[in-house]
């Protein structure tokens, strides 16, 4: 695997004023001897003239060199702080990649050696994709956090405590005739499973949020046709505030509409695009309206203060809005005035969903950001549950539970079952990442 030595353009494509290309494996003295005028002191930022193997220049750059193992990836590495000009990228990729023994990076390669090396944990990986892919305040919160290590951690802590467990119980066997049950040592490793078990169910509670935050905040416009959504819609989309980008509908309308309120990131979907169609795809679309308003965290329950009041599935998920508030009409009690015609009520209108959304925090730092870290806890959990109720079971039978926990816990970490995992992650990274 490592055989290779690989190189990309690590910042973003396109013309800048810097752009940094890095290069990681056996070959980067060797580059760095033919390229760069020799290997620079590890560390230290230095300026050289960058040539081809026939000595002509290729650009002045910012040379950074990490010497193996203390490097991201744990093989040396070096960085090319170049003008971040094409034909610059271009000419100094080419020559790096006409070394025998020298590739491009596949998306992400970086960071999979950085794995394999064991400098990353698989949570940390997946905290860097996020990282990367962060638009909001909240996103690079928890994505920091992850990166850091938080998930890794605490997965550590659960893993050897159950360790600990699982050989407490095989010093009991040892120690007692066949048959004898429950003794002094099996009792402590019941409540280390009882520990940990009551650990993992709180950082389950915590999953609703961190997936959230990663995947944003589904927000859901429902009312009668012609009561305003689309307009509403479409008014947000066309502000330049809070804005991260509109998904059209149609050529003209915004169907979905991603934003940033104060940090939390939204999805905001007009269920009116949904049924606006023809009829074969009529119901289709109804059906679909309500599947929304059914997983929505929020649902904005819009009613024109021209008409009647309608009824609303969501229960405590109802955000009653009175739209049309520049036409004679009552707002009802609850109800948040807003004029898409005036503008009026629409900034009352963003706070009241963003005091909404925050009000779902349970407070605790969310650490399962991912349906794969739920299944992994909910899984250890469900094992955890058989050992402590089962209080007359052999050791061998509660070794097994126990053991079965940990299992679930090492595939989080990307101990063991890693390869589909990362092949699926790394295929949303960036090249040069
Ligand atoms: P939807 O079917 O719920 O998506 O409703 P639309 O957004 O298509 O709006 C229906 C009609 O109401 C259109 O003619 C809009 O121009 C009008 N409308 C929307 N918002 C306002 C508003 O704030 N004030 C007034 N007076 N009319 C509005």
């Amino acid at each position: 695997m490592t055989e290779f030595t690989i190189v990309a353009l690590s910042s973003a494509a396109g013309k800048a004023g810097v752009a940094v290309i890095r290069i990681s494996g056996p070959r980067v003295r060797f580059v760095l001897e033919t390229v760069a005028g020799g290997v620079p002191e590890p560390r230290v930022a230095t300026l050289r003239r960058l040539v081809d193997p026939q000595g002509e220049a290729i650009d002045t750059a910012l040379v950074l060199f990490f010497a193996a193992p203390a490097s991201f990836t744990g093989e040396d590495v070096a960085e090319f702080h170049v003008h971040g000009a094409r034909a610059v990228l271009a000419r100094l990729l080419a020559v790096l990649t006409g070394f025998p023994g020298i590739r491009l990076a596949e998306p992400g390669g970086f960071t999979r050696r950085a794995f394999e090396a064991g400098k990353l944990d698989l949570a940390a990986v997946e905290g860097l994709a996020d990282l990367i892919d962060s638009e909001t305040e909240w996103q690079r919160r928890q994505a920091l956090r992850q990166m850091d290590g938080a998930l890794g951690d605490l997965v550590g802590r659960w893993r050897a405590a159950l360790i600990e467990a699982m050989s407490l119980l095989a010093a009991e066997l040892d120690f007692s005739d066949e048959g004898d049950v429950g003794g002094p040592l099996q009792q402590q490793a019941l409540g280390l499973a009882a520990e940990a078990l009551d650990s993992l169910r709180r950082a389950l509670g915590g999953f609703a949020m961190g997936e959230r935050v990663r995947e944003g905040f589904v927000v859901v416009l429902a009312g009668p046709p012609n009561v305003g959504k689309s307009s509403l819609l479409n008014a947000l989309a066309r502000r330049d505030v809070a804005i991260v980008s509109a998904v059209a509908g149609t050529t003209r309308d915004a169907l979905e509409v991603r934003l940033d309120l104060a940090g939390l990131p939204v999805i905001l979907i007009d269920t009116a695009g949904l049924r606006d169609s023809a009829d074969p795809v009529e119901a289709e679309g109804v059906g679909r309206a309500r599947a929304l308003v059914a997983r929505a965290d929020l649902v904005l329950g819009l009613r024109g203060v021209d008409s009647e009041p309608y009824r609303i599935e969501a229960a405590s998920r109802l955000l009653a809005v009175a739209t049309k508030a520049d036409l004679a009409g009552p707002v009802l009690p609850g109800e948040l005035p807003i004029s898409v015609r005036t503008g009026a009520g629409l900034t009352e209108l963003l706070d009241a969903i963003a005091a909404r959304l925050r009000g779902l925090d349970p407070g605790e730092p969310a650490l399962l950001t991912r349906e794969r870290h739920r299944i992994a806890v909910a899984d250890a959990i469900a094992a955890l549950q058989r050992a402590v109720t089962a209080r007359h079971q052999e050791g061998e039978l509660l070794a097994e539970d126990i053991r079965l926990a940990v299992v679930a816990l090492e595939r989080l970490v990307g101990r063991i079952d890693v390869e589909d995992v990362l092949d699926r992650l790394f295929a949303g990274f960036c090249i040069g990442k």
